[in-house]
Parts: C-alpha cells; sequence; structure tokens
C-alpha cells in the first residue's frame, strides 16, 4: 500500500499517477503557427534540415488532396543522381503533409551530397 491512499472519499487512488508525456502540436496548431515560428519549430525538431521563411504560392495540396489545404512548405531533397525510383527532389505540400515529404527527403538523400534538406515556410 505504499503507491495509494485513502481519499476523503474513502477511495484508494494513486498518490503518484503516471505521468503523461506532453501533448504533441497538433496538425491544427502547425496550420495555426505565423510561419517564422513554425520554421523555428521544424528546426528544433529535424536536426539537419535548414530551414526559412519564404514566400509559397498557395495551390491546393496533391499530397492530401484535402479541401482547403493549401502549399505552405517547399522541400529541396538530395538525392542521388542515378537513384532509380521516384525520390523527392523538390515537392510543395501544406503543412498537415510536410513531415511526410521531408521524412522522404532525408531517407532519400545521397550519403555523399554535402548539401542539407532544405525547407522554405510560408504563412
Ligand atoms: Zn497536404
Amino acid at each position: 500500500m505504499t503507491n495509494t491512499q485513502v481519499t476523503a472519499r474513502g477511495w484508494f487512488e494513486p498518490v503518484n499517477p503516471v505521468p503523461t508525456a506532453p501533448p504533441e502540436p497538433t496538425p491544427l496548431y502547425d496550420e495555426l503557427m505565423p510561419a517564422a515560428e513554425f520554421a523555428a519549430m521544424l528546426t528544433r525538431q529535424l536536426p539537419g534540415v535548414v530551414v526559412t521563411v519564404a514566400e509559397i504560392d498557395h495551390e491546393n495540396c496533391s499530397w492530401c488532396a484535402t479541401d482547403g489545404q493549401v502549399t505552405t512548405v517547399r522541400i529541396y531533397g538530395q538525392p542521388e543522381a542515378n537513384d532509380p525510383g521516384w525520390p523527392l527532389d523538390s515537392a510543395e505540400t501544406c503543412r498537415r503533409c510536410c513531415r511526410r515529404a521531408i521524412k522522404q527527403a532525408r531517407i532519400e538523400q545521397d550519403l555523399n551530397s554535402d548539401r542539407d534538406i532544405r525547407v522554405e515556410v510560408s504563412n
């Protein structure tokens, strides 16, 4: 009985409840951030990826094809020149899809490349 105590109601309740991890930012929260703040967050979360703020034309996002999701992130990959697949060379996505695109770019990055994966973010 080291982990419980009798409450005023007479029930046993945990003294030290299992701590829960802080909630991850939701996609909606990503969408509401100003570009500079979103760029700073991606920089913190994605070491080795250079994130800057830029102007990007708002087109419908072809990655999710969701109504209302427009392109606000541009990703420049560094794939091997002779990659036989369809590596990510450059892509424009909405903020919901950008992490998926960045992940793909990082996986496909040419190990001999001396350039970083670059990401541009707009409002
Ligand atoms: Zn999208």
